[in-house]
């Protein structure tokens, strides 16, 4: 009886595991940093979008998921350099 037990344990343990290691891939796959198309092109123009909800999704440091945007904004202070 014990080692039944000890076997379910096991499982139990497995398939957690293997849920955390499918946990660990969304996370991998989820902050995906995608500018929404109307910002991307006010940027390419030099110039900020004025769409009210890209204004304050940016606000919050994301991209405008009205717009189908994604994710936060990523940062380009570095590439100024
Ligand atoms: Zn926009
Ligand atoms: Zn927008």
């Amino acid at each position: 009886m014990k080692s039944r037990k000890l076997l379910a344990t096991l499982t139990a343990i497995s398939l957690f595991t293997a849920a955390a290691m499918f946990a660990v891939d969304d996370k991998k796959e989820a902050p995906v940093s995608k500018q929404a198309g109307c910002c991307a092109k006010a940027e390419k123009a030099g110039k900020v979008c004025d769409h009210e909800c890209c204004v304050e999704a940016a606000k919050a440091g994301n991209n405008c998921e009205k717009c189908k945007g994604s994710g936060k904004i990523e940062k380009k202070a570095e590439k100024a350099k």
